[in-house]
């Protein structure tokens, strides 16, 4: 088991080659598979969804992690569930009975996950970080990749890892949003380890493979 867990996020790699993409981060090592999922409503862009989803599961068997930020994720948990995705992450910001959206994708026989914007308080995951396989804190606000990592993010991280080490949670702590070999270390040191990595993987200058290689070693065995 790797100290840390990278998941290229797929969206920002090219569609057309999306099958030798995922072989490519398969091959390089990365653990899972990030999907962006975006609706044009909670978030301004539209991404993909389902199919998509589906068609990464033709490609590997990496577990695809599915980023739901749509306005309406519980009329949306079993289509995902059905396409593949292994891990549903859900937005605190859109879930009115967060419990009930949590069991729900248990229920599924996904693993599942919460997220919340920048501005939303760590506080606001409080009552459901018992229930959680995976918290996923945003270092940019939600809807574009390419963005600037906020490092006022990473006091949040400190807040969460405390939260769950307080509860001996053994849940995953992802950050999503600018990472690349100078964010990855420090959200690291303040307690995250699963890696969400989009442009710094997708438009490396060396490939993928290498983008891969060159975060697993940013921080030392
Ligand atoms: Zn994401």
């Amino acid at each position: 088991m790797n100290k840390f867990l990278i998941a290229p996020s797929i969206i920002a790699s090219d569609f057309t080659t999306l099958g030798d993409e995922i072989v490519a981060c398969e091959s390089a090592g990365a653990d899972w598979i990030h999907v962006d999922v975006m609706d044009g409503h909670f978030v301004p862009t539209i991404t993909v969804g389902p199919l998509f989803v589906e068609a990464c599961r033709r490609a590997t068997k990496l577990p695809l992690d599915a980023h739901l930020m749509v306005s309406n994720p519980d009329q949306h948990l079993e289509v995902f569930a059905k396409a593949g995705a292994n891990r549903l992450t859900v937005h605190v910001e859109t879930c009115p009975n967060l419990i009930q959206t949590i069991e729900r994708i248990k229920s599924l026989g996904c693993r599942a996950g919460v997220t919340l914007n920048p501005s939303t308080p760590a506080s606001a995951l409080d009552a459901v970080l018992p229930l959680v396989d995976l918290v996923l804190v945003m270092s940019v606000n939600p809807g574009y990749s390419g963005q600037k990592f906020m490092p006022e993010m990473i006091g949040k991280v400190e807040e969460i890892r405390g939260g769950l080490d307080a509860i001996h949670s053994q849940a995953f702590l992802q950050v999503d949003g600018g990472m690349s070999v100078e964010t990855v270390p420090l959200m690291y040191n303040a307690g995250a380890n699963v890696f969400v990595v989009g442009n710094f993987a997708f438009k490396h200058p060396m490939g993928v493979g290498e983008a891969i290689r060159l975060l697993r070693g940013c921080i030392p065995a």
